[in-house]
């Protein structure tokens, strides 16, 4: 009979993710992990790292197989019904928390909150901001509600189609990081464990942002935001079409220096 693997046996493989898949199977922290090289691994937890091993290995994403994904200063449950969380979207909370004092008492709407990132790090960060937020899958608004009964914060949830969930409210800023990808963007081919909802949005990509646009003027209060992420070529375009309604219109980039965001008042 061939000796048990130990833990080393395994971290010496170049199999992917294979630190966080072994901390996830035999439940020991990364520091565990090296200060036992020689720990011999059951066959039940075998049983359990060689599932983990071939799920990653068929592409699904790390997240999804530990279920939860760090974002700004908290860590967030994910589950299918949920975009993982991106680290361009912090973009948006530095550009929301340089925008207003924390100390401030707006109104703030993340409109497709997905698994609740930046309703529930805004609220966190800004105890005084009331924050709502919407998302068209009661699937999603499970995960996020979920997710924000694990801090302080109070959110006001609310299930419908971007501002039609929230009918006769007015914010001082609205903020959405909605589908934005092509519907045959071949990029799609690389996300096709997330949910394809929070992804594709048209031809261009661009059908959800035009509604939140066009829609978010009659919801915001007089000197109000809105606050897109978008995809690297969307920027001009999204610019033109919120010139329309807002004025300072701002461009942002991310920290790959891609067009990521942009950011308009209301007239
Ligand atoms: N940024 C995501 C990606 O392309 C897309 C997220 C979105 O459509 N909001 O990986």
């Amino acid at each position: 009979m061939s000796r048990a693997k130990t833990i080393q046996d395994f971290l010496r493989s170049d199999i992917i993710d294979i630190e966080e898949l072994l901390s996830l199977a035999l439940d020991f922290s990364k520091s565990s992990l090296y200060a036992n090289p020689n720990h011999k691994i059951s066959a039940t937890e075998l049983a359990r790292l060689d599932i983990l091993i071939q799920k990653r290995q068929s592409g699904e994403p790390f997240a999804y197989l530990s279920g939860s994904k760090g974002f700004y200063h908290l860590d967030f449950k994910v589950t299918t019904d949920t975009l993982i969380p991106r680290p361009e979207t912090e973009l948006l909370i530095d550009i929301s928390l340089d925008l207003f004092d924390s100390s401030e008492s707006i109104k703030v709407l993340d409109l497709g909150t997905g698994s609740g990132i930046i309703a529930i790090t805004l609220a966190d960060k800004c105890s005084n901001w009331k924050v709502s937020a919407t998302d068209q899958s009661e699937g999603a608004l499970e995960v996020a509600k979920s997710n924000a009964q694990n801090t302080a914060t109070e959110i006001e949830f609310s299930h419908g189609n971007w501002l039609d969930a929230v009918p006769n409210q007015i914010f001082d800023l609205i903020i959405s990081n909605p589908p934005y990808v092509k519907d045959n963007d071949p990029h799609l081919a690389d996300l096709k464990f997330e949910p394809i909802s929070a992804l594709i949005s048209g031809v261009d990509g661009l059908d959800d942002i035009r509604t939140i646009i066009e829609q978010a003027p009659k919801q915001l209060n007089s000197g109000g935001y809105l606050l897109l992420e978008h995809g690297y070529n969307q920027q001009k375009e999204i610019m033109r079409l919120m010139r329309e309604s807002f004025i300072d219109v701002r461009g942002f980039q991310d920290n790959n220096s891609i067009d990521r965001a942009t950011i308009g008042r209301i007239k």
